[in-house]
């Protein structure tokens, strides 16, 4: 069975929260993330450009259309706080953030199906 990442047509967490992690991850600290597409925040935090506040907040690396078809042009150099952000539902386990991101962009929260522990 093929199961399709609900976040490909989604994004609506990459446009709602402020995008922030320890500033070591970018290039200029020896991590990943190109420095052009980073803000700081402060002496220890940068955040993705585009994510610095509330109002109009989009990750700048975020293509295409929120709620519909969605994809990060930096995917494999993206910040920890990305990966680790996983779509409510996934394995069994309920997301409140992923929710509350949906719901300001004006879509339902995804399903969560409990997965029952072996017997
Ligand atoms: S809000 Fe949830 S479903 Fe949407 S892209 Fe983020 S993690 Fe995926
Ligand atoms: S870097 Fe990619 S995954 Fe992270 S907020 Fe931006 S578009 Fe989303």
């Amino acid at each position: 069975m093929t199961v399709v990442n609900p976040c490909v047509s989604c994004g609506a967490c990459c446009a709602y929260f402020r995008v922030s992690f320890y500033w070591a991850e970018s290039e200029l600290g020896g991590g990943t993330v190109p420095d052009e597409l980073t803000s700081q925040v402060n002496p220890y935090l940068s955040c993705m450009k585009g994510t610095e506040s509330r109002n109009g907040c989009r990750c700048v690396s975020l293509s295409g259309d929120i709620g519909q078809a969605v994809a990060c042009t930096m995917y494999e150099k993206r910040p920890s706080p990305c990966r680790e952000f996983e779509y409510s539902g996934y394995l069994g386990i309920h997301n409140p953030d992923c929710d509350k991101a949906r719901a300001h962009h004006g879509l339902a929260p995804l399903p969560v199906i409990h997965i029952a522990p072996a017997a």
